[in-house]
């Protein structure tokens, strides 16, 4: 065999074991549904009992979504991660921190609340999502409370709706956080929490939830296998799964990686929430859209978390003309944009909507942009050489389906 042939088949080995240490990843990507349209969803998490203040912001935000339509008139949505109920901060320091007790929305003074929350469901612009029955494991509020000033400070300065200011790792739903690193809770418990929260979520809406968005996104599969059994058929993640808090109190304790569309215990599936809009933080449109088009360039959807804080605290004017902007801007760069809930999504991409792409070439073209975001085979692709014929590919394939588009 001469040298040049040696080398050859040298490099077709290399690049064979390349494509055999992805192979799953490859295959994970290749299933990942692609979106034929570009589709934009705002998740904003943390809207439940509160004060008159919040339901004005649910009021003006339901005004301005309402006001953007897609091209089939459909109006901007945005889901709302509901939390079910509150710390009665006054009962529990009447009781000296020894038991703890709730006000829930379902509860006569989550009247409003919960009728502004119905009336943006019944105009389409909001989609109700279970965040969880509180921001925090009551336990370990209570726990935390007994012995430390900055949570027991919480508890006597507060208002039971403000869990932002608590201590982050508190913030965690489904962890033991008395010590950390935390630990899991018992199965029996997490059962139980769930069957609470959904009925609850059910007195106050009159429908079950069908999503269900982790709180700060630490959950276990136990937690999901619950929801599953209760009638949850979505979970929104970070695309991965975190399972309790670090010994300096940060998420951790990841178990899986997750794209859109994979399923969890119980058949639930799953869908990747990976942009952040928080104009609070500084955040701005025009950032966002470059994000968008990327997103949108992998045949992926976009979700946009954004948090109650921006529509309720001192920058809130700000917060509103930014997502404004946002809607403005992308309506403006994506004629073809669509509106939707999450549900909706994951119903689509579970049932095959027409919005999906079908075409083997075109979804050759995004598996082969996927496969080049990610970072370890990208390097070797471009060491080795196969980066050379997949983006004389990506080429060939680009040019022709501009072409069909044009013709
Ligand atoms: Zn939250």
């Amino acid at each position: 065999m001469s040298l040049v042939s040696t080398l050859v088949v040298l490099l077709l080995c290399a690049w064979c074991a390349i494509l055999l240490v992805y192979r799953r990843r490859l295959l994970r990507l290749w299933r990942e549904p692609m979106l034929a349209a570009p589709v934009l969803i705002i998740e904003s998490d943390d809207w439940g009992p509160g004060p008159a203040s919040h339901v004005a912001a649910l009021e003006r935000l339901i005004e301005l979504l309402a006001r953007h339509r897609d091209a089939w008139g459909r109006a901007a949505v945005m889901t709302i991660g509901a939390v079910l109920a509150i710390a009665d901060t006054a009962a529990i320091r009447a009781g000296e921190i020894s038991c703890y007790r709730r006000q829930r929305l379902c509860d006569s003074d989550g009247v409003a609340m919960r009728e502004v929350l119905l009336a943006g469901r019944a105009r389409g612009v909001l989609a109700l999502q279970l965040h969880g029955m509180e921001h925090y494991w009551p336990q370990s509020l209570l726990t935390a409370a007994r012995r430390d000033a900055e949570v027991r400070d919480w508890l006597e300065t507060a208002a039971g709706s403000d869990t932002e200011r608590l201590p982050s790792a508190l913030q965690s739903r489904w962890t033991d956080v008395t010590t950390l690193p935390s630990r899991p809770l018992p199965e029996a418990e997490i059962r139980a929490a769930v069957a609470e929260e959904v009925a609850c979520f059910e007195t106050s809406f009159g429908t079950r939830p069908l999503v269900a968005v982790p709180p700060t996104f630490v959950w276990t599969e136990q937690v999901e296998r619950a929801w599953a059994e209760a009638g949850v058929r979505v979970i929104i993640t970070p695309g991965r799964r975190l399972t309790g808090r670090d010994r300096a109190g940060q998420p951790g304790g990841c178990d899986r990686d997750i794209l859109n569309g994979e399923r969890g215990a119980g058949g639930v599936r799953y869908l990747v929430r990976d942009l952040y809009f928080e104009p609070a933080l500084g955040h701005r449109p025009e950032r966002l859209c470059d994000e968008l088009a990327r997103h949108f360039a992998l045949g992926r959807p976009a979700l946009i978390e954004t948090h109650r804080f921006n529509f309720t605290g001192e920058q809130a004017e700000s917060a509103y003309a930014a997502l404004e902007t946002l809607l403005e801007q992308a309506r403006a760069r994506w004629p073809g944009l669509r509106f939707m809930s999450a549900e909706a999504l994951a119903a689509g991409q579970a049932t095959g909507a027409e919005w999906l792409v079908r075409d083997r070439a075109r979804r050759l073209e995004v598996w082969l942009r996927r496969a080049a975001r990610v970072d370890r085979l990208r390097k070797l692709a471009w060491l080795s050489g196969l980066a050379l014929p997949a983006w004389a590919l990506l080429a060939v394939l680009g040019a022709w389906r501009r072409g069909e588009e044009h013709g």
